[in-house]
Protein backbone atom coordinates (compact mmCIF):
# COMPACT_ATOMS: atom_id res chain seq x y z
CA UNK A 1 0.00 0.00 0.00
CA UNK A 2 1.21 3.59 -0.96
CA UNK A 3 2.14 5.81 1.88
CA UNK A 4 0.35 8.59 2.32
CA UNK A 5 1.91 12.20 3.09
CA UNK A 6 -0.37 13.82 4.93
CA UNK A 7 1.36 17.79 3.25
CA UNK A 8 0.96 16.75 0.01
CA UNK A 9 -2.11 14.56 -0.53
CA UNK A 10 -4.16 16.99 0.35
CA UNK A 11 -4.05 17.16 4.15
CA UNK A 12 -5.25 19.63 6.08
CA UNK A 13 -4.94 20.87 9.93
CA UNK A 14 -8.10 21.94 12.04
CA UNK A 15 -7.39 25.57 12.09
CA UNK A 16 -8.44 27.95 8.54
CA UNK A 17 -6.21 30.37 10.50
CA UNK A 18 -2.70 28.27 10.25
CA UNK A 19 -4.10 26.63 6.36
CA UNK A 20 -3.89 30.75 5.32
CA UNK A 21 -0.82 30.90 6.98
CA UNK A 22 0.80 27.75 5.30
CA UNK A 23 -0.48 29.34 1.91
CA UNK A 24 0.54 32.61 1.86
CA UNK A 25 4.38 31.24 2.92
CA UNK A 26 3.48 28.45 0.37
CA UNK A 27 3.15 31.23 -2.58
CA UNK A 28 6.88 32.83 -1.52
CA UNK A 29 9.68 31.78 -4.28
CA UNK A 30 11.10 28.43 -3.76
CA UNK A 31 8.71 26.98 -0.96
CA UNK A 32 6.77 24.23 -1.58
CA UNK A 33 4.16 22.85 1.05
CA UNK A 34 5.79 21.16 2.74
CA UNK A 35 8.75 23.75 3.61
CA UNK A 36 6.01 26.45 3.84
CA UNK A 37 4.15 24.18 6.64
CA UNK A 38 7.10 23.34 8.76
CA UNK A 39 8.04 27.58 8.90
CA UNK A 40 4.29 28.19 9.69
CA UNK A 41 4.38 25.15 13.02
CA UNK A 42 7.47 27.18 14.04
CA UNK A 43 6.34 30.44 13.73
CA UNK A 44 3.04 30.03 15.33
CA UNK A 45 4.80 28.32 18.52
CA UNK A 46 5.78 30.13 21.32
CA UNK A 47 9.18 32.02 21.27
CA UNK A 48 8.89 31.52 17.60
CA UNK A 49 10.31 34.83 16.10
CA UNK A 50 7.32 35.63 14.40
CA UNK A 51 6.82 39.25 16.57
CA UNK A 52 10.67 40.00 15.03
CA UNK A 53 9.76 38.48 11.52
CA UNK A 54 6.11 40.70 11.30
CA UNK A 55 8.32 43.99 12.88
CA UNK A 56 11.76 42.99 9.95
CA UNK A 57 9.06 43.03 7.49
CA UNK A 58 7.37 45.87 8.36
CA UNK A 59 9.99 47.67 8.96
CA UNK A 60 11.61 46.56 5.13
CA UNK A 61 8.71 47.59 3.29
CA UNK A 62 7.92 50.67 4.99
CA UNK A 63 12.00 51.72 4.36
CA UNK A 64 13.23 49.87 1.02
CA UNK A 65 12.63 51.53 -1.98
CA UNK A 66 14.40 51.73 -5.67
CA UNK A 67 17.38 54.51 -6.11
CA UNK A 68 15.51 56.83 -9.03
CA UNK A 69 18.37 57.19 -10.28
CA UNK A 70 20.16 53.78 -10.65
CA UNK A 71 17.69 51.34 -9.53
CA UNK A 72 19.59 49.57 -6.85
CA UNK A 73 18.32 48.72 -3.49
CA UNK A 74 18.42 51.95 -0.63
CA UNK A 75 16.69 53.47 1.98
CA UNK A 76 17.63 56.75 0.67
CA UNK A 77 17.03 58.88 -2.76
CA UNK A 78 19.37 58.96 -4.56
CA UNK A 79 21.35 56.03 -3.39
CA UNK A 80 24.47 55.89 -1.53
CA UNK A 81 26.49 55.24 -4.93
CA UNK A 82 24.76 57.77 -6.85
CA UNK A 83 25.53 60.70 -4.00
CA UNK A 84 29.28 60.10 -3.49
CA UNK A 85 31.70 62.06 -4.81
CA UNK A 86 34.19 59.12 -4.62
CA UNK A 87 32.73 57.71 -7.43
CA UNK A 88 33.59 58.32 -11.21
CA UNK A 89 30.33 59.62 -13.19
CA UNK A 90 31.85 59.04 -16.07
CA UNK A 91 32.00 54.54 -15.84
CA UNK A 92 28.46 53.23 -16.15
CA UNK A 93 28.15 49.46 -15.24
CA UNK A 94 24.49 48.28 -16.97
CA UNK A 95 22.96 45.13 -14.35
CA UNK A 96 19.48 43.88 -15.01
CA UNK A 97 18.87 42.94 -11.34
CA UNK A 98 19.33 45.14 -8.02
CA UNK A 99 21.59 41.94 -6.91
CA UNK A 100 23.45 41.88 -9.06
CA UNK A 101 25.50 45.28 -7.84
CA UNK A 102 26.13 43.74 -4.51
CA UNK A 103 29.51 41.28 -5.84
CA UNK A 104 30.63 44.17 -7.58
CA UNK A 105 30.28 46.42 -4.40
CA UNK A 106 31.92 43.23 -2.28
CA UNK A 107 34.66 43.19 -4.68
CA UNK A 108 35.49 46.94 -4.42
CA UNK A 109 37.28 47.13 -8.17
CA UNK A 110 34.58 49.25 -9.97
CA UNK A 111 34.48 53.24 -8.89
CA UNK A 112 32.11 53.98 -10.96
CA UNK A 113 28.09 53.86 -11.01
CA UNK A 114 25.36 51.38 -11.60
CA UNK A 115 22.50 51.34 -13.99
CA UNK A 116 19.97 48.68 -13.00
CA UNK A 117 17.73 47.44 -15.98
CA UNK A 118 14.85 45.39 -13.71
CA UNK A 119 15.27 42.87 -16.60
CA UNK A 120 15.93 40.74 -19.53
CA UNK A 121 14.64 41.17 -23.19
CA UNK A 122 13.08 38.09 -23.63
CA UNK A 123 10.46 37.83 -26.21
CA UNK A 124 9.54 34.76 -25.20
CA UNK A 125 7.80 35.68 -21.65
CA UNK A 126 6.47 39.30 -23.24
CA UNK A 127 9.08 41.22 -21.86
CA UNK A 128 9.97 43.91 -24.59
CA UNK A 129 11.90 47.17 -25.37
CA UNK A 130 9.17 49.09 -24.00
CA UNK A 131 9.16 47.68 -21.19
CA UNK A 132 12.64 48.32 -19.96
CA UNK A 133 14.01 51.61 -18.70
CA UNK A 134 16.01 52.40 -21.94
CA UNK A 135 14.79 55.77 -21.89
CA UNK A 136 15.94 56.38 -18.79
CA UNK A 137 19.57 54.85 -19.51
CA UNK A 138 19.78 57.24 -22.38
CA UNK A 139 18.74 60.47 -20.21
CA UNK A 140 21.61 59.06 -17.50
CA UNK A 141 24.16 58.64 -19.98
CA UNK A 142 23.61 62.61 -21.20
CA UNK A 143 23.14 64.07 -17.68
CA UNK A 144 26.50 62.22 -16.09
CA UNK A 145 28.73 62.56 -18.93
CA UNK A 146 28.93 58.94 -19.27
CA UNK A 147 32.30 58.12 -21.01
CA UNK A 148 32.54 54.14 -20.37
CA UNK A 149 29.63 52.28 -20.28
CA UNK A 150 29.82 47.93 -18.87
CA UNK A 151 27.60 45.70 -20.02
CA UNK A 152 27.32 43.36 -16.99
CA UNK A 153 24.09 41.02 -17.92
CA UNK A 154 23.32 37.45 -17.19
CA UNK A 155 25.59 34.55 -19.32
CA UNK A 156 22.16 33.93 -21.15
CA UNK A 157 20.13 34.03 -24.34
CA UNK A 158 18.19 36.95 -22.15
CA UNK A 159 20.95 38.40 -21.49
CA UNK A 160 23.09 38.41 -25.19
CA UNK A 161 19.77 39.66 -26.48
CA UNK A 162 19.72 42.41 -24.52
CA UNK A 163 23.68 42.99 -24.22
CA UNK A 164 23.22 43.51 -28.37
CA UNK A 165 20.50 45.88 -28.27
CA UNK A 166 21.60 47.80 -25.62
CA UNK A 167 24.97 48.01 -27.88
CA UNK A 168 22.81 48.87 -31.19
CA UNK A 169 20.99 51.64 -29.08
CA UNK A 170 24.46 53.27 -27.65
CA UNK A 171 26.24 53.05 -31.18
CA UNK A 172 26.08 56.35 -32.12
CA UNK A 173 27.37 58.14 -29.71
CA UNK A 174 30.63 58.68 -28.96
CA UNK A 175 31.30 55.73 -26.21
CA UNK A 176 33.62 53.15 -24.64
CA UNK A 177 31.30 50.28 -24.75
CA UNK A 178 32.62 47.41 -23.15
CA UNK A 179 31.32 44.01 -21.51
CA UNK A 180 32.38 41.28 -19.55
CA UNK A 181 34.63 38.67 -20.73
CA UNK A 182 34.47 34.59 -20.12
CA UNK A 183 34.61 33.87 -16.95
CA UNK A 184 30.99 34.30 -15.99
CA UNK A 185 29.44 30.27 -16.29
CA UNK A 186 27.44 29.91 -19.13
CA UNK A 187 23.79 30.26 -18.09
CA UNK A 188 25.06 31.16 -14.60
CA UNK A 189 23.34 34.14 -12.94
CA UNK A 190 25.53 37.19 -12.54
CA UNK A 191 24.87 37.66 -8.69
CA UNK A 192 25.60 34.39 -7.40
CA UNK A 193 29.15 34.35 -9.29
CA UNK A 194 32.49 34.49 -7.17
CA UNK A 195 34.16 37.74 -6.84
CA UNK A 196 37.22 36.53 -7.97
CA UNK A 197 35.77 35.48 -11.41
CA UNK A 198 33.31 38.35 -11.52
CA UNK A 199 36.99 40.58 -11.42
CA UNK A 200 38.67 38.85 -13.52
CA UNK A 201 35.72 38.79 -16.07
CA UNK A 202 35.28 42.53 -15.32
CA UNK A 203 39.39 43.01 -15.76
CA UNK A 204 39.18 41.76 -18.80
CA UNK A 205 36.33 43.04 -20.22
CA UNK A 206 36.16 42.89 -24.13
CA UNK A 207 34.50 45.73 -26.47
CA UNK A 208 31.74 44.71 -28.75
ZN1 LIG B 1 21.48 55.10 -7.16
Amino acid sequence: MARIDPLNDGGEFQSPALERLVRSLGRLPGLGRKSATRIALHLVAENGGAAELTEAVDEARRLVRNCSRCGAITETDPCRICTSQRRDPSQLCIVSSPIDVLPFEKGGFFQGRYFVLGGLLSPLDGVRAQDLPFARLQARIEQDGVTEVIIALDASVEGETTALFIQRLLEDRSLNLSRLATGIPVGGALAYTDEVTLQRAFQFRRPF
